[in-house]
């Protein structure tokens, strides 16, 4: 392998001694001491890999020939129903590591900071002081927010449009990602069905309002990728398409969906975990809007300890069966992933 090979989406732990005792004593996330389980409340899930820490997870880049790696933030701490100043602490503690992280490693990585769109004085002050003081270029934002009203409001909202000026005024890249689905869906627990499914409406059902709210156009400079492929918004644009015309009253103001479809400043990762997937994905917005997304270290993400499963393998495996030409999978590795950054 001789081009340079990107991963899009990873996610990276600090070791236990770096998260702030207040993380601790107030609950709001930490990691045991022997690194096996990650916490947050009464909520844990096991560490199911060495290269959720840094040290291993250079070693685990170089044994799978990733060159670098875009690390978002912490889905935990997205801090969805915080009080402001446990929301302002573990934001600017999260962004600081990230950009340690950055920092120390530039040629390695790239790292995404968080803010909280429900205090949204302190989120725009964090994105200053993140783009100017700390160097960052990603922002990440989840796709939905409680608000004052403890209502689940998508980042598409107009309530969140002053973090996509500012977001247009710095030319930033943004990455959304789902989190936090069993707060705003009362479904049982079960079988992983939040992550399996649920995670994938809340992506699609936050591309829904930011196509209709023409976002892509109203901040040109802005590049905004969307987690998992988006992979529900892809499946259900023709269901959208339709719902648009056949209920017009309900779109008053609105654009049609078919605006933004294949937009330059939309990307989406190949997290889909399947090479058909991935094929309606192309056909939908084209190989110039994919990015190669891993998702790593998480189960979920392609890691080689599940079944037979490796870093990359959808993209591999779109190539072998003539959906992705060699060509495209060195776009999708690099070039791409490098249009979206800016
Ligand atoms: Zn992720």
């Amino acid at each position: 392998m001789s081009f340079t090979r990107i991963n899009g989406h990873g996610h990276i732990l600090p070791e236990p001694k770096q998260i702030p005792q207040f993380m601790k004593d107030k609950k709001l996330f930490w990691i045991d001491d022997d690194k096996k389980f990650m916490r947050q409340g009464s909520w844990s899930r096991p560490i199911t890999d060495p290269s959720f820490f840094l040290k291993d997870k250079l070693i685990w880049m170089e044994k799978n020939k990733i060159d670098h790696g875009v690390m978002l933030n912490l889905s935990q701490v997205y801090c969805n129903g915080w009080s402001r100043q446990d929301a302002i602490d573990a934001i600017r503690w999260q962004n600081d590591f990230n950009a340690f992280v950055q920092n120390e490693n530039p040629t390695k990585f790239t790292c995404g900071f968080v803010v909280q769109p429900n205090f949204m004085d302190e989120a725009l002050a964090e994105i200053e002081r993140c783009v100017v003081e700390l160097g960052m270029k990603l922002l990440c934002l989840p796709t939905h927010y409680l608000n004052k009203n403890e209502e689940w409001v998508s980042v598409a909202d107009e309530s969140c449009f002053p973090i996509y000026e500012l977001a247009n005024k710095y030319k930033l890249a943004i990455e959304i990602h789902p989190y936090d689905a069993p707060k705003m869906i009362k479904l049982k627990d079960e079988n992983w069905r939040f992550h399996l499914v649920w995670m994938m409406a809340q992506t699609a059902d936050t591309l829904h309002l930011f196509t209709l709210k023409n976002i892509p156009n109203k901040f040109p400079n802005v590049r905004v990728c969307f987690a998992h492929g988006c992979m529900l918004g892809q499946a259900n644009y023709g269901r959208r398409v339709q719902g648009f015309e056949g209920r017009p009253d309900l779109f008053k103001g609105a654009e049609h969906p078919k605006t933004t479809l294949g937009h330059p400043n939309l990307f989406f990762d190949t997290l889909v975990h399947d090479p058909y997937t991935l094929q309606l994905l192309k056909h939908r917005v084209g190989v110039s809007q994919i990015v190669s997304g891993l998702d790593d270290p998480y189960p979920l993400g392609e890691m080689e300890s599940v079944g037979d499963c490796y870093p990359g393998k959808v993209i591999d495996d779109a190539v072998n069966l003539n959906i992705l030409t060699e060509n495209d999978s060195k776009l999708i590795w690099k070039d791409n992933v490098l249009n979206w950054l800016g």
